[in-house]
Protein backbone atom coordinates (compact mmCIF):
# COMPACT_ATOMS: atom_id res chain seq x y z
CA UNK A 1 0.00 0.00 0.00
CA UNK A 2 1.37 3.34 -0.85
CA UNK A 3 1.90 5.75 1.99
CA UNK A 4 0.58 9.30 2.13
CA UNK A 5 3.60 10.74 0.55
CA UNK A 6 3.60 8.48 -2.10
CA UNK A 7 -0.64 9.23 -2.98
CA UNK A 8 0.68 13.38 -2.38
CA UNK A 9 0.16 15.34 -5.74
CA UNK A 10 1.01 18.73 -5.31
CA UNK A 11 -1.65 21.26 -5.31
CA UNK A 12 -4.07 19.11 -3.89
CA UNK A 13 -5.48 20.45 -0.72
CA UNK A 14 -7.91 19.66 1.84
CA UNK A 15 -10.77 22.56 2.87
CA UNK A 16 -8.88 25.12 4.36
CA UNK A 17 -10.45 28.15 6.69
CA UNK A 18 -9.37 31.51 4.77
CA UNK A 19 -6.10 32.87 6.44
CA UNK A 20 -6.41 35.25 9.67
CA UNK A 21 -6.89 38.92 8.71
CA UNK A 22 -3.90 40.10 11.58
CA UNK A 23 -1.10 39.27 10.62
CA UNK A 24 0.97 38.47 14.25
CA UNK A 25 4.64 38.44 13.87
CA UNK A 26 5.84 34.97 14.16
CA UNK A 27 7.67 34.22 17.47
CA UNK A 28 10.68 31.83 16.26
CA UNK A 29 14.02 33.77 15.83
CA UNK A 30 13.84 34.61 11.83
CA UNK A 31 17.33 32.40 11.77
CA UNK A 32 15.25 29.83 13.17
CA UNK A 33 12.66 29.81 10.50
CA UNK A 34 12.17 27.40 7.95
CA UNK A 35 13.37 29.05 3.99
CA UNK A 36 10.61 26.99 1.84
CA UNK A 37 7.55 25.40 2.68
CA UNK A 38 7.14 22.01 4.65
CA UNK A 39 7.65 19.06 2.45
CA UNK A 40 4.14 17.30 3.47
CA UNK A 41 1.95 15.26 1.53
CA UNK A 42 -0.34 16.99 -0.85
CA UNK A 43 -4.47 15.70 -0.61
CA UNK A 44 -7.80 16.11 -0.45
CA UNK A 45 -9.96 15.39 2.25
CA UNK A 46 -11.44 12.15 0.84
CA UNK A 47 -8.48 10.30 0.02
CA UNK A 48 -7.24 11.52 3.31
CA UNK A 49 -9.68 10.04 4.74
CA UNK A 50 -9.92 6.59 2.70
CA UNK A 51 -6.05 6.75 3.04
CA UNK A 52 -6.63 6.01 7.43
CA UNK A 53 -10.28 4.23 7.12
CA UNK A 54 -8.21 1.64 4.70
CA UNK A 55 -5.02 1.42 7.14
CA UNK A 56 -7.58 0.61 9.75
CA UNK A 57 -9.41 -2.31 8.23
CA UNK A 58 -6.25 -4.00 7.19
CA UNK A 59 -5.46 -5.21 10.25
CA UNK A 60 -8.05 -7.19 12.79
CA UNK A 61 -9.34 -5.59 16.30
CA UNK A 62 -11.89 -6.46 18.78
CA UNK A 63 -14.03 -3.87 16.88
CA UNK A 64 -14.02 -6.43 13.66
CA UNK A 65 -14.27 -9.67 14.94
CA UNK A 66 -13.86 -12.33 17.29
CA UNK A 67 -10.36 -11.91 18.92
CA UNK A 68 -10.22 -15.16 20.91
CA UNK A 69 -6.31 -14.87 22.07
CA UNK A 70 -5.42 -16.56 25.04
CA UNK A 71 -4.07 -14.77 28.25
CA UNK A 72 -4.75 -11.25 26.27
CA UNK A 73 -8.64 -11.19 27.14
CA UNK A 74 -9.37 -8.95 24.14
CA UNK A 75 -12.74 -7.98 25.55
CA UNK A 76 -14.87 -4.96 24.49
CA UNK A 77 -13.61 -2.00 25.41
CA UNK A 78 -16.67 0.19 25.95
CA UNK A 79 -16.82 3.24 23.81
CA UNK A 80 -17.85 5.52 26.93
CA UNK A 81 -14.57 4.64 28.48
CA UNK A 82 -12.77 6.53 25.44
CA UNK A 83 -15.21 9.10 25.76
CA UNK A 84 -14.41 9.93 29.34
CA UNK A 85 -10.61 9.57 28.55
CA UNK A 86 -10.73 11.69 26.22
CA UNK A 87 -12.37 14.75 27.80
CA UNK A 88 -10.59 17.77 27.76
CA UNK A 89 -9.64 18.34 31.51
CA UNK A 90 -8.10 14.95 31.63
CA UNK A 91 -5.92 15.69 28.33
CA UNK A 92 -5.71 18.87 28.57
CA UNK A 93 -3.95 19.19 31.88
CA UNK A 94 -0.06 18.54 32.44
CA UNK A 95 1.48 16.30 34.82
CA UNK A 96 3.61 18.77 36.21
CA UNK A 97 1.13 22.03 36.73
CA UNK A 98 0.65 22.76 40.31
CA UNK A 99 -1.13 20.02 42.73
CA UNK A 100 -4.05 22.66 43.89
CA UNK A 101 -5.49 22.73 39.95
CA UNK A 102 -5.18 18.95 39.31
CA UNK A 103 -7.24 17.92 42.38
CA UNK A 104 -9.98 16.46 40.51
CA UNK A 105 -7.11 14.37 38.59
CA UNK A 106 -6.34 13.24 41.41
CA UNK A 107 -9.24 12.25 43.00
CA UNK A 108 -9.86 10.20 40.09
CA UNK A 109 -6.35 8.62 41.04
CA UNK A 110 -7.46 7.90 44.98
CA UNK A 111 -10.53 6.70 43.77
CA UNK A 112 -8.92 3.80 41.18
CA UNK A 113 -6.40 2.90 43.92
CA UNK A 114 -9.64 2.58 46.75
CA UNK A 115 -11.67 0.51 44.14
CA UNK A 116 -8.75 -1.77 43.04
CA UNK A 117 -7.65 -2.17 46.99
CA UNK A 118 -11.52 -3.25 47.34
CA UNK A 119 -11.44 -5.86 44.38
CA UNK A 120 -8.35 -6.91 45.66
CA UNK A 121 -8.19 -7.62 49.32
CA UNK A 122 -4.64 -5.82 49.48
CA UNK A 123 -5.00 -2.37 50.99
CA UNK A 124 -2.39 -0.54 49.78
CA UNK A 125 -1.94 0.30 45.54
CA UNK A 126 0.57 1.65 43.82
CA UNK A 127 -0.49 2.76 39.86
CA UNK A 128 2.73 3.96 38.19
CA UNK A 129 3.74 0.77 36.97
CA UNK A 130 2.87 1.02 32.73
CA UNK A 131 2.33 -2.99 31.92
CA UNK A 132 2.02 -6.22 33.40
CA UNK A 133 5.49 -7.11 33.32
CA UNK A 134 6.62 -4.13 35.22
CA UNK A 135 4.35 -4.96 37.70
CA UNK A 136 5.94 -8.07 38.19
CA UNK A 137 9.29 -6.45 38.60
CA UNK A 138 7.99 -3.68 40.65
CA UNK A 139 6.43 -6.38 43.00
CA UNK A 140 9.85 -8.59 43.03
CA UNK A 141 11.35 -5.19 44.15
CA UNK A 142 9.36 -5.32 47.14
CA UNK A 143 9.27 -8.73 47.96
CA UNK A 144 13.40 -8.04 47.59
CA UNK A 145 13.11 -4.60 49.88
CA UNK A 146 11.24 -6.29 52.77
CA UNK A 147 13.14 -9.02 52.94
CA UNK A 148 16.57 -6.80 53.04
CA UNK A 149 14.45 -4.47 55.31
CA UNK A 150 14.17 -7.79 57.90
CA UNK A 151 18.17 -8.20 57.70
CA UNK A 152 17.41 -11.19 55.45
CA UNK A 153 19.32 -12.01 51.95
CA UNK A 154 16.81 -14.32 50.39
CA UNK A 155 16.98 -15.05 46.86
CA UNK A 156 15.18 -17.51 44.97
CA UNK A 157 11.97 -17.06 43.68
CA UNK A 158 10.01 -19.98 42.47
CA UNK A 159 7.90 -19.85 39.53
CA UNK A 160 5.79 -22.99 38.17
CA UNK A 161 6.54 -24.14 34.40
CA UNK A 162 3.26 -23.23 33.24
CA UNK A 163 3.86 -19.57 33.79
CA UNK A 164 4.44 -16.51 31.39
CA UNK A 165 7.59 -15.81 30.24
CA UNK A 166 7.55 -12.91 31.25
CA UNK A 167 7.47 -13.68 34.99
CA UNK A 168 11.26 -15.00 35.28
CA UNK A 169 12.35 -12.38 33.46
CA UNK A 170 11.07 -10.19 35.88
CA UNK A 171 12.57 -11.95 39.07
CA UNK A 172 16.07 -11.97 36.90
CA UNK A 173 15.88 -8.02 36.15
CA UNK A 174 14.91 -7.25 39.92
CA UNK A 175 18.54 -8.90 41.22
CA UNK A 176 16.69 -12.58 42.40
CA UNK A 177 16.86 -15.54 41.09
CA UNK A 178 14.74 -18.08 39.37
CA UNK A 179 13.65 -21.52 40.64
CA UNK A 180 11.32 -23.71 37.98
CA UNK A 181 8.35 -25.95 39.74
CA UNK A 182 7.34 -28.77 37.60
CA UNK A 183 3.91 -29.02 37.27
CA UNK A 184 1.84 -32.12 38.34
CA UNK A 185 -0.35 -33.89 35.96
CA UNK A 186 -3.20 -32.27 36.36
CA UNK A 187 -1.59 -28.97 35.40
CA UNK A 188 -1.33 -27.40 38.72
CA UNK A 189 1.09 -26.64 41.55
CA UNK A 190 2.70 -29.71 42.60
CA UNK A 191 2.73 -29.71 46.57
CA UNK A 192 5.76 -32.49 46.73
CA UNK A 193 7.82 -30.06 44.18
CA UNK A 194 7.04 -27.39 46.76
CA UNK A 195 7.56 -28.77 49.63
CA UNK A 196 11.20 -29.80 48.31
CA UNK A 197 11.90 -25.90 46.49
CA UNK A 198 11.22 -24.84 49.77
CA UNK A 199 13.78 -23.52 51.93
CA UNK A 200 15.47 -20.90 53.91
CA UNK A 201 16.36 -19.22 50.62
CA UNK A 202 12.75 -18.66 49.34
CA UNK A 203 12.03 -15.20 48.50
CA UNK A 204 8.63 -15.58 47.07
CA UNK A 205 6.57 -18.15 45.05
CA UNK A 206 5.15 -16.35 42.03
CA UNK A 207 1.99 -17.47 40.83
CA UNK A 208 -0.58 -17.11 38.38
CA UNK A 209 -4.06 -17.78 39.79
CA UNK A 210 -6.25 -18.87 37.08
CA UNK A 211 -2.68 -20.34 36.01
CA UNK A 212 -1.72 -20.18 31.98
CA UNK A 213 -3.93 -23.49 31.73
CA UNK A 214 -6.87 -21.78 32.96
CA UNK A 215 -7.26 -24.03 36.00
CA UNK A 216 -7.54 -22.62 39.67
CA UNK A 217 -4.98 -23.44 41.62
CA UNK A 218 -7.11 -25.67 44.14
CA UNK A 219 -4.75 -26.41 47.14
CA UNK A 220 -3.81 -22.61 46.75
CA UNK A 221 -5.07 -22.18 50.87
CA UNK A 222 -2.12 -25.13 51.04
CA UNK A 223 0.48 -23.34 48.99
CA UNK A 224 0.04 -20.24 50.68
CA UNK A 225 0.29 -21.67 54.28
CA UNK A 226 3.80 -23.61 52.86
CA UNK A 227 5.00 -20.29 51.12
CA UNK A 228 4.68 -18.81 54.32
CA UNK A 229 5.94 -21.34 57.07
CA UNK A 230 8.84 -20.98 54.70
CA UNK A 231 9.37 -17.36 55.28
CA UNK A 232 8.46 -16.58 51.31
CA UNK A 233 6.51 -14.11 50.33
CA UNK A 234 3.53 -15.06 47.32
CA UNK A 235 3.07 -13.09 44.31
CA UNK A 236 -0.17 -13.12 42.66
CA UNK A 237 0.43 -12.61 38.66
CA UNK A 238 -3.66 -11.36 38.65
CA UNK A 239 -3.47 -10.46 34.49
CA UNK A 240 -5.97 -13.30 34.79
CA UNK A 241 -8.43 -11.66 36.85
CA UNK A 242 -10.97 -11.83 34.76
CA UNK A 243 -11.71 -14.77 36.06
CA UNK A 244 -11.83 -13.71 39.93
CA UNK A 245 -13.37 -10.43 39.58
CA UNK A 246 -15.59 -9.94 42.21
CA UNK A 247 -16.12 -13.60 43.30
CA UNK A 248 -12.16 -14.08 44.79
CA UNK A 249 -10.29 -11.17 46.54
CA UNK A 250 -6.04 -12.57 46.53
CA UNK A 251 -5.52 -10.70 49.52
CA UNK A 252 -8.30 -12.93 51.58
CA UNK A 253 -7.00 -16.38 50.46
CA UNK A 254 -3.24 -15.48 51.37
CA UNK A 255 -1.28 -13.48 48.52
CA UNK A 256 1.12 -10.30 49.86
CA UNK A 257 1.52 -8.60 46.62
CA UNK A 258 -0.13 -8.70 43.03
CA UNK A 259 -0.30 -6.95 39.95
CA UNK A 260 -2.97 -6.13 37.60
CA UNK A 261 -3.59 -6.13 33.97
CA UNK A 262 -5.82 -2.81 33.75
CA UNK A 263 -5.52 -3.46 30.13
CA UNK A 264 -7.00 -6.62 30.18
CA UNK A 265 -9.55 -6.84 32.68
CA UNK A 266 -10.01 -3.75 32.98
CA UNK A 267 -10.81 -3.03 29.48
CA UNK A 268 -8.56 -0.79 27.24
CA UNK A 269 -7.43 -1.18 23.62
CA UNK A 270 -4.12 -2.95 23.83
CA UNK A 271 -2.05 -5.00 21.79
CA UNK A 272 1.24 -3.93 19.67
CA UNK A 273 2.75 -3.15 22.68
CA UNK A 274 0.44 -0.75 24.90
CA UNK A 275 0.01 1.79 26.53
CA UNK A 276 -1.07 -0.38 29.44
CA UNK A 277 -1.18 -0.36 33.21
CA UNK A 278 -0.49 -2.59 35.90
CA UNK A 279 -0.71 -1.76 39.06
CA UNK A 280 0.59 -3.19 42.28
CA UNK A 281 -1.08 -3.90 45.05
CA UNK A 282 -0.18 -5.67 48.39
CA UNK A 283 -0.82 -6.06 51.70
CA UNK A 284 -0.63 -3.61 54.68
CA UNK A 285 3.15 -3.43 55.80
CA UNK A 286 4.87 -3.95 52.14
CA UNK A 287 2.70 -0.93 51.56
CA UNK A 288 6.42 1.37 52.52
CA UNK A 289 7.91 -0.59 49.75
CA UNK A 290 5.71 0.65 47.03
CA UNK A 291 6.84 2.82 44.19
CA UNK A 292 5.70 6.52 44.27
CA UNK A 293 4.57 8.81 44.34
CA UNK A 294 0.76 7.37 45.39
CA UNK A 295 -2.18 9.57 46.04
CA UNK A 296 -3.69 10.47 49.78
CA UNK A 297 -6.37 11.88 51.09
CA UNK A 298 -5.64 14.89 53.51
CA UNK A 299 -8.01 17.30 55.18
CA UNK A 300 -6.45 19.89 52.59
CA UNK A 301 -7.12 17.60 49.68
CA UNK A 302 -5.52 15.27 47.94
CA UNK A 303 -1.89 14.68 47.78
CA UNK A 304 1.11 12.75 47.21
CA UNK A 305 2.79 10.21 49.79
CA UNK A 306 6.21 9.56 48.77
CA UNK A 307 7.50 6.70 50.76
CA UNK A 308 11.20 6.45 52.44
CA UNK A 309 11.57 3.33 51.78
CA UNK A 310 9.50 3.21 48.35
CA UNK A 311 11.52 1.39 45.65
CA UNK A 312 11.51 4.21 43.69
CA UNK A 313 9.77 6.05 40.45
CA UNK A 314 9.20 3.16 37.56
CA UNK A 315 7.69 5.63 35.24
CA UNK A 316 7.33 9.42 35.07
CA UNK A 317 4.61 10.56 36.90
CA UNK A 318 1.42 8.99 37.13
CA UNK A 319 1.94 5.85 34.73
CA UNK A 320 -0.46 6.19 31.87
CA UNK A 321 -2.78 8.18 33.21
CA UNK A 322 -5.70 7.94 30.22
CA UNK A 323 -5.61 4.05 31.10
CA UNK A 324 -6.32 4.44 34.52
CA UNK A 325 -9.23 6.60 33.37
CA UNK A 326 -10.89 4.15 31.40
CA UNK A 327 -9.99 1.41 34.18
CA UNK A 328 -12.32 3.73 36.82
CA UNK A 329 -14.85 4.10 34.01
CA UNK A 330 -15.19 0.83 33.58
CA UNK A 331 -15.31 -0.09 37.36
CA UNK A 332 -17.58 2.61 38.34
CA UNK A 333 -20.11 1.34 34.84
CA UNK A 334 -20.33 -2.08 36.40
CA UNK A 335 -20.01 -1.77 39.85
CA UNK A 336 -19.57 -4.11 42.90
CA UNK A 337 -22.31 -7.04 41.81
CA UNK A 338 -21.64 -6.04 38.23
CA UNK A 339 -18.00 -6.78 38.57
CA UNK A 340 -18.87 -10.16 39.60
CA UNK A 341 -21.41 -10.54 36.47
CA UNK A 342 -18.05 -10.23 34.37
CA UNK A 343 -16.08 -13.47 35.95
CA UNK A 344 -19.49 -15.13 35.77
CA UNK A 345 -19.92 -14.62 32.08
CA UNK A 346 -16.63 -15.09 30.97
CA UNK A 347 -16.14 -18.87 32.70
CA UNK A 348 -19.48 -19.76 31.49
CA UNK A 349 -18.15 -18.94 27.79
CA UNK A 350 -15.01 -20.47 27.84
CA UNK A 351 -16.79 -23.27 29.08
CA UNK A 352 -19.47 -23.67 26.56
CA UNK A 353 -16.47 -23.44 24.04
CA UNK A 354 -14.81 -26.00 25.20
CA UNK A 355 -17.36 -28.27 25.53
CA UNK A 356 -18.35 -27.88 22.18
CA UNK A 357 -15.02 -28.58 20.85
CA UNK A 358 -14.64 -31.49 23.18
CA UNK A 359 -15.24 -34.13 19.79
CA UNK A 360 -13.38 -31.56 17.64
CA UNK A 361 -10.03 -30.85 19.48
CA UNK A 362 -7.57 -32.40 21.67
CA UNK A 363 -7.78 -31.43 25.23
CA UNK A 364 -5.37 -32.67 27.51
CA UNK A 365 -7.17 -31.47 30.44
CA UNK A 366 -10.95 -31.42 29.48
CA UNK A 367 -12.49 -30.98 33.28
CA UNK A 368 -13.87 -27.69 34.48
CA UNK A 369 -11.88 -24.53 33.23
CA UNK A 370 -11.98 -20.53 34.35
CA UNK A 371 -11.89 -17.67 31.66
CA UNK A 372 -9.90 -20.00 28.92
CA UNK A 373 -8.21 -23.62 28.18
CA UNK A 374 -5.60 -24.98 26.38
CA UNK A 375 -6.28 -27.32 23.44
CA UNK A 376 -3.28 -29.30 21.82
CA UNK A 377 -2.90 -29.29 17.54
CA UNK A 378 -0.48 -32.69 17.96
CA UNK A 379 -3.31 -35.01 16.63
CA UNK A 380 -3.06 -33.37 13.36
CA UNK A 381 0.34 -33.79 12.67
CA UNK A 382 -0.55 -37.12 10.97
CA UNK A 383 -2.04 -35.01 8.09
CA UNK A 384 0.94 -32.48 7.92
CA UNK A 385 -0.89 -29.78 9.37
CA UNK A 386 0.66 -27.73 12.49
CA UNK A 387 -1.40 -25.33 15.18
CA UNK A 388 -0.06 -22.43 13.02
CA UNK A 389 -1.84 -23.82 9.84
CA UNK A 390 -4.98 -23.85 11.99
CA UNK A 391 -4.33 -20.27 13.13
CA UNK A 392 -3.55 -18.53 9.99
CA UNK A 393 -6.33 -20.60 8.51
CA UNK A 394 -9.05 -18.91 10.88
CA UNK A 395 -8.06 -15.39 9.68
CA UNK A 396 -10.06 -16.32 6.53
CA UNK A 397 -13.01 -16.97 8.55
CA UNK A 398 -12.74 -13.15 9.67
CA UNK A 399 -11.78 -14.50 13.36
CA UNK A 400 -8.07 -13.44 14.86
CA UNK A 401 -6.35 -17.05 15.61
CA UNK A 402 -6.28 -17.71 19.49
CA UNK A 403 -2.53 -17.76 20.72
CA UNK A 404 -0.63 -20.57 19.42
CA UNK A 405 2.69 -22.24 21.20
CA UNK A 406 1.60 -21.02 24.58
CA UNK A 407 1.80 -22.69 27.58
CA UNK A 408 5.29 -24.36 26.56
CA UNK A 409 3.74 -27.43 28.56
CA UNK A 410 1.43 -28.42 25.86
CA UNK A 411 2.53 -29.42 22.70
CA UNK A 412 1.57 -27.28 19.62
CA UNK A 413 -1.02 -25.47 22.16
CA UNK A 414 -3.89 -23.10 21.19
CA UNK A 415 -4.85 -21.18 24.28
CA UNK A 416 -8.51 -20.15 23.65
CA UNK A 417 -10.27 -17.22 25.47
CA UNK A 418 -13.37 -16.08 24.41
CA UNK A 419 -14.23 -13.10 27.10
CA UNK A 420 -17.31 -12.61 28.48
CA UNK A 421 -18.59 -9.66 26.15
CA UNK A 422 -19.12 -12.47 23.16
CA UNK A 423 -22.87 -13.34 22.18
CA UNK A 424 -24.01 -17.57 22.06
CA UNK A 425 -24.15 -16.61 18.40
CA UNK A 426 -19.87 -15.91 17.83
CA UNK A 427 -19.47 -18.49 20.13
CA UNK A 428 -21.15 -21.10 17.89
CA UNK A 429 -19.80 -19.22 14.76
CA UNK A 430 -16.27 -19.98 16.19
CA UNK A 431 -17.08 -23.77 17.12
CA UNK A 432 -18.60 -24.01 13.66
CA UNK A 433 -15.09 -22.51 11.93
CA UNK A 434 -13.16 -24.98 13.82
CA UNK A 435 -15.00 -28.26 12.80
CA UNK A 436 -14.62 -26.90 9.18
CA UNK A 437 -10.91 -26.40 9.44
CA UNK A 438 -10.61 -29.95 11.38
CA UNK A 439 -12.22 -31.39 8.79
CA UNK A 440 -10.22 -29.56 6.04
CA UNK A 441 -6.90 -30.41 7.45
CA UNK A 442 -8.02 -34.23 7.50
CA UNK A 443 -9.70 -33.79 3.33
CA UNK A 444 -6.99 -30.91 1.74
CA UNK A 445 -4.47 -30.27 4.10
CA UNK A 446 -3.38 -27.54 1.72
CA UNK A 447 -5.96 -25.31 2.08
CA UNK A 448 -4.51 -24.78 5.77
CA UNK A 449 -1.06 -24.74 4.98
CA UNK A 450 -1.44 -22.42 2.27
CA UNK A 451 -3.81 -20.15 4.60
CA UNK A 452 -4.31 -17.32 4.53
CA UNK A 453 -6.56 -17.35 1.10
CA UNK A 454 -8.40 -13.78 2.03
CA UNK A 455 -6.19 -11.63 4.15
CA UNK A 456 -4.82 -8.51 2.70
CA UNK A 457 -1.19 -10.23 3.21
CA UNK A 458 -0.55 -14.16 2.80
CA UNK A 459 1.96 -15.91 4.84
CA UNK A 460 4.64 -13.56 6.20
CA UNK A 461 8.21 -14.20 7.23
CA UNK A 462 7.58 -13.61 11.22
CA UNK A 463 11.00 -13.61 11.96
CA UNK A 464 12.24 -11.87 9.52
CA UNK A 465 9.48 -8.92 10.30
CA UNK A 466 9.94 -8.92 13.72
CA UNK A 467 14.08 -8.69 13.10
CA UNK A 468 14.09 -6.32 10.17
CA UNK A 469 11.36 -3.65 11.33
CA UNK A 470 10.05 -1.51 7.81
CA UNK A 471 8.42 1.19 10.05
CA UNK A 472 9.26 4.71 7.86
CA UNK A 473 9.72 5.68 4.44
CA UNK A 474 11.45 8.36 2.91
CA UNK A 475 9.56 11.82 1.79
CA UNK A 476 7.85 10.93 -1.17
CA UNK A 477 8.66 7.26 -1.70
CA UNK A 478 7.00 4.15 -1.03
CA UNK A 479 7.92 1.59 2.45
CA UNK A 480 11.41 0.49 2.22
CA UNK A 481 12.58 -2.62 3.95
CA UNK A 482 15.75 -1.59 5.96
CA UNK A 483 18.35 -3.91 6.72
CA UNK A 484 18.73 -4.10 10.96
CA UNK A 485 21.65 -1.70 11.90
CA UNK A 486 21.21 0.18 8.77
C1 LIG B 1 -0.30 -10.58 29.73
C2 LIG B 1 0.33 -11.33 30.83
C3 LIG B 1 1.48 -10.82 31.47
C4 LIG B 1 2.24 -9.60 31.00
O1 LIG B 1 1.50 -8.43 30.89
P1 LIG B 1 2.03 -7.26 29.93
O2 LIG B 1 1.12 -6.11 30.21
O3 LIG B 1 1.94 -7.77 28.55
O4 LIG B 1 3.44 -6.96 30.33
C5 LIG B 1 1.97 -11.53 32.54
N1 LIG B 1 1.40 -12.68 32.95
C6 LIG B 1 0.32 -13.20 32.35
C7 LIG B 1 -0.29 -14.47 32.87
C8 LIG B 1 -0.27 -12.54 31.27
O5 LIG B 1 -1.33 -13.06 30.67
Amino acid sequence: MSTLFGKSRSGRRAFLPPPAASKAEPRIAAKRRRKGGADLPEMGELELLRHFVGLSVKNHSIAKGFYPLGSCTMKYNPVLSEALAGLEGFTGSHPAQDLRDVQGNLELLYQLQESLAGITGLPAVALQSVAGAQGEFVGMLVARAYHESRGDNRKKVLIPDSAHGTNPASVRMAGLETVTLPSGENGLVDLDALAEALDDDCAALMLTNPNTLGLFESDILKINEMVHEAGGLIYMDGANMNALLGHVRPGDIGFDIMHLNLHKTFATPHGGGGPGAGPVAVRADLEEFLPGPRICKTDAGFDLIRSEHSVGEVHAWWGNFGILVRALAYILRYGGDGLGDIATAAVLNANYLQTKLRDTLDIPLPGLCMHEFVASGSFLRKHGVRTLDVAKRLLDFGMHAPTVYFPLIVSEALMIEPTETETRETLDEFIAAMQQIVREAEESPELLTSAPHNTPVGRLDEAHAAKSLCVIAPCGGELVDLEPGS
